[in-house]
């Protein structure tokens, strides 16, 4: 018999198995001893007050073994000789759409610029070494994505649970802890996020698809509807057109040695290529290709050591204690119309080098599956819309790139204040609200290095005026928070994309070029791993849809 109780319990207790079994058979009224098995379907914490609850939904199994699986496993049968399907980018869009391709019967051919999850780690710690980010291999580009090195936090806003679980589960049939199907908050960690990419590469190859590391898209290749006519030629606004494949160059060490050699791949294109492919968006808007600027939020990432936030968060000058995870927080406030908010925490995290090009300072948050490192981190940003730049920097008129441009300013101008170098700019919080230069700055997660700048004087001033209100409103929510014990790294600027592809709500395919399905967080439809993997599958099923018609 299998029974489905809620309960609220002690953090040791929801911990151990063995005191759980009990506290389970004393509520019930049953013996101990007939439990064979207890799974937890659904676990969060509730810090409001001194004393801290855990709140279970578990499932009993009473006078039986567990029998069922953990997660809902998904058949990926053979789709060699299939019908093939163009995906470009290997992030979580391009993942969970290649993987819903072959659950659907076509063959993905996946093409990553960057290199496999694990090689991408030299290149990442190289970073720290040599002052340098390679602009093929970095933080946001190489198999896994923007998300490879990340928290793996696994919530998001939207409502489709449905679709949510789907993704959930399956990241744990290929290697993540089936603890993210139970948890409130679920993440995977960052040194556990690289098997379990590397297992759904694997899953698409053994099924017949196909995966192209340093092999990255520079055209789209066209049909025109009348004239027939195929090839690279730039779309003429207005002409009806279809995408047929894409162009793409092998951009590895041995192609540099030699002129980069051009490859074509044909079939219709998911182009899930991130909010960081400039060079994509550039192409994009120079083909006249239809796409719109959009907004996003800029500040900074925010770091205090990670006891004083257990404190502050379990009300508890012990912290989090034995039994309890490092503890999160989530500030959002509004100032002069705009939103000021903490964005994608890292508690017991890292601060790291987020750059996709030479002479640019992004920062950015990522933490291991223990979330034990000393520090805790979020992206304190401030809200911007197209309408709040300058026009005369960023002129309005046929230049969708204009957000973009602001955001490569403001790290540009990032790197000149870190020396020319990944050296960040710094400033104690503090100091910051009060306008003062930080003499000195704490230790710090962030490897590359910190170096004591004004944030405050020049940062623009719509971000700068917004984040010290913000700060003075959240240091009054959460006392102790608003603190020189916290340093705030400039400059965080890839919180969504700058640019939406526009694409037909129905079809998903672009407004005016069929066969090119915009997806993903690149595409302006989506922000966050899970979010841009349910729109993976989506587009998987619009291009099997568009099969069909
Ligand atoms: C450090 C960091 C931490 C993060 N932490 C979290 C987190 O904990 N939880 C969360 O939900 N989100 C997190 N995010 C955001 C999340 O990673 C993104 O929202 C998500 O990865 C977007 O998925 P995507 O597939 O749309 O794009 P991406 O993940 O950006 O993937 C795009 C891929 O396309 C490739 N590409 C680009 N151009 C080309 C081309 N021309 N040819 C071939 N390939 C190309 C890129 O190399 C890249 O691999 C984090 C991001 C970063 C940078």
């Amino acid at each position: 018999m299998t029974n489905e109780y809620q309960m609220r319990v002690e953090p040791q207790v929801a911990a151990q198995e063995n005191l759980l079994r009990r506290r389970i058979a004393d509520e019930q009224g049953i013996d101990e001893r007939t439990i064979y098995g207890v799974r937890i379907l659904r676990r969060s914490i509730d810090a409001r007050q001194r004393q801290i609850w855990v709140n279970l939904t578990v499932r009993v199994y009473v006078n039986e073994q567990p029998q069922d699986d953990a997660y809902q496993r998904t058949d990926y049968p053979n789709v060699e000789g299939r019908p093939q399907v163009i995906v470009v980018g290997a992030g979580p869009g391009g993942l969970f759409a290649a993987l819903r391709l072959i659950e659907l019967g076509l063959r993905p051919v996946v093409l990553e610029r960057g290199k496999n999850v694990h090689e991408r780690k030299k290149d990442l710690a190289n970073i720290t070494k040599t002052q340098k980010v390679d602009a093929e291999s970095n933080y946001c580009f190489g198999e896994g994505g923007a998300g490879a090195y990340s928290d793996g936090k696994l919530y998001t806003r939207s409502k489709k649970r449905g679709n949510i679980e789907k993704i959930l589960n399956v990241f744990c049939q290929h290697g993540a802890s089936t603890s993210i199907l139970a948890d409130a908050h679920p993440h995977i960690g960052t040194d556990k996020l690289p098997k379990v990419i590397e297992a759904m590469r694997n899953t698409i190859l053994r099924c017949g698809g196909e995966v192209h590391f340093q092999t990255k898209m520079t055209r789209l290749i066209f049909r025109g509807v009348r004239s027939g006519e195929c090839g690279v030629r730039l779309p003429i606004s207005g002409e009806e057109l279809i995408v047929i494949g894409v162009e793409a160059e092998d951009i590895s060490y041995s192609s540099l040695l030699t002129p980069h050699s051009s490859k074509e791949f044909f079939g219709p294109v998911i182009l899930a290529t991130g909010h960081s492919a400039r060079d994509v968006y550039r192409y994009l808007a120079e083909a006249k290709i239809e796409i719109e600027a959009k907004g996003i939020a800029v500040g900074v990432r925010l770091e205090h050591p990670s006891q004083l936030i257990d404190q502050i968060q379990y009300h508890s000058k012990q912290g989090r204690g034995r039994w309890l995870p490092a503890a999160e927080y989530s500030m959002v406030t509004q100032v002069d119309g705009r939103g000021v908010y903490s964005f994608c925490m890292c508690p017991g995290g890292f601060v790291i080098p987020a750059a996709t090009d030479k002479e640019q300072i992004v920062v950015n948050g990522m933490s291991p599956a223990s979330r034990g490192t000393q520090w805790s981190n979020s992206g304190m940003v401030v809200e911007v819309r197209p309408e709040d730049l300058d026009d005369n920097q960023y002129p309005i008129a046929n230049n969708p790139l204009r957000v973009m441009q602001f955001q490569e300013e403001l790290e540009r101008m990032c790197w000149q204040q870190g020396n020319m170098r990944q050296t960040a700019p710094a400033q104690r919080m503090a100091d910051f609200v009060n306008g003062r230069l930080s003499y000195d700055l704490p230790k710090s997660s962030y490897a590359p290095g910190l170096i004591s700048s004004p944030l405050h004087f020049w940062l623009p001033k719509m971000i700068t005026k917004r984040l010290q209100e913000g700060f003075k409103t959240f240091g009054r929510q959460a006392h102790g928070f608003l603190t020189n014990e916290a340093v705030m790294i400039a400059v965080e600027t890839r919180t969504s994309s700058p640019i939406r592809i526009v694409r037909d709500k129905d079809t998903l395919q672009h407004v005016r070029i069929q066969g090119l399905f915009p997806c993903g967080e690149g595409a302006g439809y989506a922000g966050g791993i899970v979010s841009a993997g349910v729109d993976g599958e989506r587009c998987a099923e619009s291009v099997a849809a568009s099969y069909k018609r």
